[in-house]
């Protein structure tokens, strides 16, 4: 999703093609020159893309050609309505990528792993020599229930991180690359102009639809991501931890 569409402004594609000519003697201007600068009779503004006169407006940058205008408008019309029907209203798809951002921040908090049961540290065992001979078997022994805990707790939490590695970054990636397509499908005037600009607007819209459904996939998987294994596991190291600490008293 590096390249998002880099659309031209119809509009501004339409004021271009208006030019100046002479009534007179046809000598071409720059559109806004007002006399011919040959003959000195007033210029007429045309379009030249279909060589019709435009009317000349009080604000210079609306100067559009009336019948290229209704072109790009119709001929944009069908990408307004296939916009429409993927994305919904610039408001609804506003809103779609906010509640795809709330459902994770709600999900993430529910489906995480406590930061206890990742960052536990095994304990270093001791120099058992110098360990009383007599507290010796029984330390060992809970020392050793305390490793078989902390090898069985790390190995749930990896496959439980493996498949969702990285989740909040692709989530949040998903969502940028949807709410960028967002912006530049919500900024375009709707006017199709250039032929390139609708090959631009499809990639938009595709690559619009298809993080939208790659957040929700995301987040269902997130959703499935069973942590009651890991936690049960880590209330076991905890209780084995202890046990080794009193045996250590
Ligand atoms: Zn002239
Ligand atoms: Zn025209």
């Amino acid at each position: 999703m590096s390249a998002l569409a880099n659309l031209q402004s119809g509009r501004t594609l339409l004021h271009a093609k208006v030019r100046a000519r002479c009534i007179a003697c046809r000598t071409e201007s720059a559109s806004d020159v007002m006399l011919c600068p040959r003959c000195a009779k007033m210029n007429e503004l045309y379009c030249g893309g279909c060589m019709r006169s435009v009317l000349r407006s009080t604000d210079a940058s609306e100067e559009v050609c009336a019948h290229c205008l209704q072109v790009a408008t119709s001929v944009g019309s069908s990408m307004c309505a296939q916009i429409l029907k993927v994305m919904g209203t610039p408001a609804a798809a506003a809103k779609e990528i906010a509640s795809l951002r709330t459902r994770f921040a709600s999900l993430a908090a529910q489906f995480s792993l406590p930061e206890r049961v990742i960052a536990f540290v095994p304990p270093v065992a001791p120099d058992w020599t110098r360990v009383a001979a007599s507290k010796r078997v029984m330390q060992r022994s809970r020392f050793d229930e305390v490793m078989v805990s902390h090898a069985q707790v790390r190995r749930e939490v990896e496959s439980a991180t493996r498949s969702t590695v990285n989740f909040e970054t692709r989530i949040e990636n998903a969502c940028s690359a949807a709410d960028a397509a967002r912006e530049v499908l919500t900024a375009w005037d709707g006017l199709l102009v250039d032929v390139r600009d609708q090959g631009r607007l499809e990639e938009t819209l595709v690559a619009y639809s298809d993080s939208i459904r790659s957040a929700k996939a995301l987040l269902e998987r997130l959703k499935e991501r069973d942590l009651s294994r890991a936690l049960d596991l880590d209330a076991a190291r905890t209780a084995a931890m202890s046990a080794y600490k009193i045996a250590q008293k």
